[in-house]
């Protein structure tokens, strides 16, 4: 079980532009929030601030109340498992790419997370299977390339998921296949998500508006457009 609260988050670049503003937030063990908001809202600064790409300059994020900060990188990542809209396949085996965080996994552990992951289907009709060499460059298309990535962290078996989903170039059947993967991937997890589409947007327990680096509503789906206000016209615009 995993909670994860953002206390007092704040972030500055180095050329002094505020990304994120005091930023508080609490998530409940296997709570499903989702971040939306405008492109440059501070959605990914948020996320990579949590995995510790960086750190913020105020404020801190704990899991289960301990601070990340007081943790390995290392066994954050164990605990926080990421698919991110640029996804990030090496050039190696589709094996190779699947347990690479779990080198000593076995096959019959990477075949399992990939059917979790809805990516066995199209795995298995690759020329060599999970033996068909891969990179970044290699064919693959941008929802495959998430559904990988996905298996990759079904292996490790996260408390906690952050996932930030691919706008870009999804076909209908890879889409289908993806929302159900996802659906697999938050199952029993404490999950934050950057949603682009209208059925993570739907399913969420709670919906949390950005501007600004700021939260400037939160709330479901039902209770902000009855608002009428940011997320009604935010909607209205990405979705109608
Ligand atoms: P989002 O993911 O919501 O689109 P980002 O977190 O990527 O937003 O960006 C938030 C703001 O911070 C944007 O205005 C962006 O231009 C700015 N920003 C992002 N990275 C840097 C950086 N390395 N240096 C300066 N400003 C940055």
């Amino acid at each position: 079980m995993a909670s994860l609260s953002l206390k007092n988050i704040c972030k500055k670049y180095p050329n002094g532009f505020e990304a994120v503003k005091d930023f508080n937030l609490e998530i409940a063990d296997k709570e499903f929030i989702i971040f939306v908001g405008p492109s440059g809202c501070g959605k990914t600064t948020i996320i990579n601030l949590l995995m510790r790409f960086y750190d913020p300059d105020e404020g801190e994020f704990l899991i289960n109340d301990i601070s990340t900060k007081d943790i390995t990188k290392k066994s954050l990542r164990e605990h926080v498992g990421m698919v991110l809209q640029e996804t990030w396949i090496f050039s190696g085996t589709v094996f190779e790419n699947i347990a690479y965080a779990k080198p000593n996994a076995t096959l019959d552990e990477v075949k399992e997370a990939a059917r979790k992951a809805q990516a066995n289907k199209f795995i298995e009709r690759l020329p060599q299977g999970y033996d068909t060499k891969i990179s970044d460059s290699s064919g693959l298309s941008v929802g495959e390339k998430q559904l990988i990535c996905v298996a990759r962290v079904m292996l490790l078996e996260p408390e906690i998921v952050i996932l930030d989903e691919a706008t870009s170039n999804i076909d209908i059947r890879t889409e289908k296949l993806l929302n159900e993967s996802f659906r697999q991937l938050f199952e029993g997890r404490t999950s934050l998500v950057v949603a682009h589409r209208l059925s993570t947007i739907i399913s969420s327990d709670l919906i949390v508006c950005l501007k600004d680096g700021a939260i400037m509503e939160a709330g479901n789906h039902q209770e902000l457009l009855d608002k009428k206000g940011f997320y009604y016209d935010l909607f209205n615009a990405q979705f109608k």
